[in-house]
């Protein structure tokens, strides 16, 4: 179980020496019991301190990596049951299903360079990816090995991690052999016998996934899978149905954050299969950490990445994007100019409206940590002066010869210190409050002051 800062600070020197960065060993105590600082912060923590914090400090979920190198996908190490109560710490692993049955080598690549090509960049982040899932498919033992085997080479030297999803334990040992220093991950049939694979696991040192019809079986699995010399496990939640899944998806979590069972300290594997969207937006919401989608349309991937996105990023740090002059539309030297917050929501209501004007025209992001435009104005993050030192870094006077500025209308307020900063003949125009009124001052303020 986790130490509590009290018990913490027994163990510290307890002599308020500073060279932490904290004025007392206490506040140091209660920021490690809080999982926002390190032990080795303090220097002079005994060997025994370092023994104790370092036992109560590990995560109560392993984290397994797949893959090797820059595209290794690394899962676990998660610590709370609700996102808010701190963060999720790993975002799950999201793997596209391949079956390479029937395909010719140059039909296999042209879809495995179209996964990896695939690149759509939302708020701060590039949607992808992350590796592939590759089924072994079962018939005349040579042409499956080739298929698969052949198709498991190529998305490696591709750069993605793989997910073998074995059918049999012979194809998958051929598949395993090839890659095997990539570091694939194991995946048998549902219902297999796992002692076979447990040990080819063990042998060529890759993941596992464990599964089992009910939670305790599964734990049980897991430690028998770790006793026969398994390093890394996924498991795999028994539930066909939404309420059962959901069920065993609480357990699992629950029971491998209060240390029940040490079957079940590892993260888990779920498969979703074709037109299974709702199985994976639960897997996503409620703790699976690698799924594998079978979703060769492509249309489940775009809401799952949102999703992924919306609930595995800090609750603490707002979604941004990046700062930087952005065009809506075409915009050209006459077009109008702009200027927001990088919040993400804020960005996007704003770039939506005025998209839907049907007028090009250029918009100013400026770096306000990710706070709303009136938020970050109170908090000092979104002075003239700030706004005219970003204006000048993205060298909007090369892209606008009017050298006007349209500023949000809640913050009129910025408008005098933001023309004196910027100078040289700019002047500032208040905008509208709301980003629905984009369209009528085009037409209305817009059209009279640009004349
Ligand atoms: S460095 Fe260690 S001994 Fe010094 S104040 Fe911090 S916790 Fe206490």
């Amino acid at each position: 179980m986790p130490l509590t800062g009290l018990q913490i600070f027994k163990l510290l020197p307890n002599t308020n020496c500073r060279k932490c960065g904290y004025p007392t060993c206490l506040t140091f105590a209660m920021k490690l019991a809080a999982g926002k600082e390190a032990l080795e912060k303090c220097p002079d923590a005994s060997p025994e301190a370092k023994a104790a914090l370092g036992a109560a400090s590990a995560p109560p979920i392993r984290g397994v990596t797949i893959g090797r190198g820059e595209c290794a996908v690394t899962v676990g190490e998660e610590t709370v049951f609700f996102r808010h109560e701190k963060t999720f710490v790993r975002r799950p692993g999201l793997f596209q299903t391949f079956d390479p049955a029937g395909l010719t080598a140059a039909e296999r690549d042209a879809r495995l360079d179209h996964w990896r090509d695939v690149r759509i960049d939302r708020a701060g982040e590039t949607f992808q990816v992350d590796g592939i899932a590759v089924v072994e498919t079962p018939g005349a033992p040579a042409a499956a090995f080739t298929g698969a085997g052949a198709a498991a080479v190529a998305a490696s030297e591709r750069g993605f991690p793989v997910a073998i999803l074995a059918a049999t334990l012979p194809g998958a040992a051929a598949v395993a052999e090839r890659i095997k220093e990539h570091r694939p991950l194991l995946v048998p049939p549902a219902g297999a016998n796992l002692e076979g694979y447990a040990a080819l696991a063990a042998r060529l040192g890759i993941p596992l996934v464990v599964g089992a019809p009910d939670v305790g079986s599964l734990a049980d699995a897991a430690r028998e899978a770790v006793r026969v010399g398994v390093g890394d496990i996924l498991l795999e939640p028994p539930g066909d149905d939404a309420r059962s899944l959901h069920h065993s998806l609480t357990v699992i979590r629950r029971g491998a954050l209060d240390r029940v069972h040490p079957g079940l300290g590892h993260p888990v594997f779920l498969r979703v299969g074709a037109g299974e969207i709702e199985r994976g937006v639960l897997g996503i919401t409620k703790f699976a950490s690698l799924l594998t989608l079978d979703d060769s349309g492509g249309e489940t991937w775009l809401p799952l990445w949102t999703l992924r996105q919306n609930i595995y990023t800090d609750p603490q740090k707002p979604l941004q994007m990046d700062a930087g002059l952005y065009a809506i539309g075409e915009p050209n030297e006459h077009s109008p100019l702009l200027v927001t917050s990088n919040f993400s929501l804020t960005y996007f209501i704003v770039s939506t409206e005025a998209e839907a004007t049907g007028m090009a025209c250029h918009l100013a992001v400026v770096d306000a940590e990710g706070l709303s435009v009136l938020t970050a104005w109170s908090a000092g993050k979104f002075s003239g002066e700030r706004v005219a030192k970003a204006l000048r870094a993205m060298k909007a006077d090369e892209r606008v010869s009017h050298r006007t500025v349209i500023i949000p209308g809640y913050v009129p307020v910025i408008s005098g210190e933001l023309e004196d900063a910027l100078g040289d003949g700019w002047r500032v125009l208040v905008g509208p409050q709301e980003a629905s009124d984009i369209a009528p001052f085009f037409r209305d303020v817009w059209a009279q002051a640009s004349v």
